[in-house]
C-alpha cells in the first residue's frame, strides 16, 4: 500500500466530502455515508445499499472504517455496564453506561491514561499513554448506542472516563462536532458535560466555542496547599485563577457550573473545608457535586461515613448551594470514578504491570 489510508470514522462531513472528492466519489454521498457509520452503526461497506457498487468498491479500495472493538462488557448488579474497547493500534480505554440516571449516559474517555497524577484516581497511575483520536472518542459513543440499543434514543454523555478532555482539546472538541451532527448522533451539546482538572487555557478557549458543553470542574480541595497535593496541575493553575474563569464563563440560562469534591475521609471533608468551599463559590452559578471516595487498592485514602458525608452537604446547603452526592454506580465491576484502569491486554504497560502486582 502507497499510502496510509484514511480513516472514515474520524472525518467530519465537511472532511469526508473532500475525502470522497479527491478519490473520485460525488461529495454529496458524504451524507449518506455519515448516515451509515454515525448514526445506523454500520461499518460494512457493502451494506451501504443506497451508493452503487462502483462508489462502494472505491470506498473499500481507498478509506477504511475504524471501530473500537469491544472485547469485555461487564454488568453490575445496578445495571451499569462497563466496557473495554480496543483501538486499532491494540491499546485500550473503557468506557462506562449508566442507565437511568434519570436519563441514559454514557461515560467516555478521552485519553489512553491521564497525565494529570490526582492522587486518588486509578487513571492517574497510568501516565499519558497516548490522546485519542476524535474518531476514537465519538466512536464510544456510536459502540455504546449500538451495544445498549439507544442509536435511536436521546442519552447523554460525561466526559468523565479515562483522560482529560482539555488535555486533549482538539481531538476533544472535534468529538463533540461529530456527535452533534445532524446525520449522526445529533447529540445535543446541553446533554454533553466535560469535566476537567481546570487547565486554564483550555477554560479560556472553551468559552469561546460556539458549541458549548455543560462544566464540571474537579475541585476537591479548598486551599492551594491541599489542592496542589491532590491535583498537581493545580501548582500551575491555581483555585484563583479557576474560579476566576469559571466567574466569568459563559454559562446558559437556567444552567450551572458543577463542581466536583471528591471526599476523603480526614483530608478534605471537615466542617471548615465546607465552610470554605461554599465562601469560594460564591457569586458563581454553580453546583456541587459531592463524591464519596470510591477506594481502590494502591490509592492511599479512605472513604467518609455516611455521616460525615452528610454534615458536609448540610452545611453547603445552609449557605444556599445545590447540593448532590453522587450514588458510586458499578463499583462491583471497577467502573466507578477513578476505578478506571486497564486490566490485561495485549501490551503490557506499567499500570498494568502495576495493576497486577496489587492483585487485581
Ligand atoms: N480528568 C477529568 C475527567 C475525569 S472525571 C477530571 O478530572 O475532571 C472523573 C471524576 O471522578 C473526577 O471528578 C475525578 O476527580 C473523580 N474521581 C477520580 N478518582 C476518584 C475516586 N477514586 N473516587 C471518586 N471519584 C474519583
Amino acid at each position: 500500500m502507497s499510502h496510509p489510508r484514511t480513516d472514515l470514522a474520524a472525518l467530519e462531513i465537511a472532511e469526508l466530502e473532500a475525502a470522497l472528492e479527491s478519490r473520485g466519489v460525488q461529495r454529496f454521498h458524504a451524507r449518506q455515508l455519515y448516515r451509515w457509520i454515525n448514526k445506523r452503526g454500520v461499518t460494512d461497506i457493502d451494506r451501504m445499499t443506497d451508493l452503487s457498487r462502483a462508489d462502494r468498491e472505491t470506498i473499500k479500495r481507498e478509506f477504511l472504517i475504524s471501530t473500537p472493538k469491544v472485547v469485555a462488557d461487564d454488568r453490575s448488579i445496578d445495571g451499569t455496564r462497563k466496557f473495554v474497547l480496543e483501538l486499532a493500534d491494540g491499546r485500550r480505554i473503557e468506557s462506562v453506561f449508566i442507565p437511568d440516571t434519570p436519563a441514559m449516559t454514557f461515560c467516555l474517555s478521552t485519553q489512553v491514561g491521564c497525565a494529570m497524577a490526582c492522587g486518588f484516581c486509578l487513571t492517574g497511575k497510568m501516565g499519558l499513554v497516548r490522546n485519542l483520536t476524535a474518531g476514537e472518542i465519538a466512536g464510544q459513543a456510536r459502540v455504546l448506542a449500538a451495544a445498549t440499543d439507544l442509536l435511536d434514543r436521546p442519552f447523554n454523555i460525561v466526559l468523565m472516563g479515562m483522560g482529560e478532555p482539555l488535555h486533549n482539546y482538539e481531538n476533544t472538541m472535534k468529538a463533540l462536532r461529530m456527535l452533534h451532527e445532524e446525520h449522526g448522533l445529533a447529540v445535543s451539546p446541553r446533554r454533553v458535560t466535560l469535566s476537567t482538572v481546570g487547565i486554564v487555557p483550555g477554560l479560556e478557549r472553551l468559552a469561546r466555542e460556539p458549541l458549548m458543553p455543560n462544566l464540571a470542574i474537579s475541585l476537591h480541595a479548598t486551599t492551594d496547599e491541599e489542592r496542589t497535593r491532590l491535583v498537581p496541575p493545580n501548582r500551575k493553575y491555581p483555585l484563583a485563577e479557576i474560579l476566576e474563569v469559571c466567574r466569568s464563563f459563559p454559562v446558559k440560562r437556567r444552567s450551572r457550573i458543577t463542581f466536583e469534591y471528591v471526599l476523603l475521609a480526614d483530608v478534605n471533608d471537615t466542617p471548615e473545608d465546607a465552610r470554605r468551599l461554599a465562601r469560594l463559590l460564591h457569586g458563581i452559578k454553580s453546583k456541587v457535586n459531592l463524591i464519596p471516595l470510591n477506594p481502590a487498592p494502591g490509592i492511599p485514602y479512605e472513604r467518609p461515613s455516611d455521616e460525615r458525608v452528610n454534615r458536609f452537604a448540610q452545611i453547603l446547603a445552609d449557605r444556599h448551594l445545590t447540593v448532590s452526592v453522587r450514588k458510586s454506580r458499578g463499583r462491583d465491576i471497577r467502573a466507578a470514578c477513578g476505578q478506571l484502569i486497564v486490566e490485561g491486554g495485549t501490551k503490557k504497560s506499567a499500570a498494568q504491570t502495576m495493576a497486577r502486582l496489587m492483585g487485581r
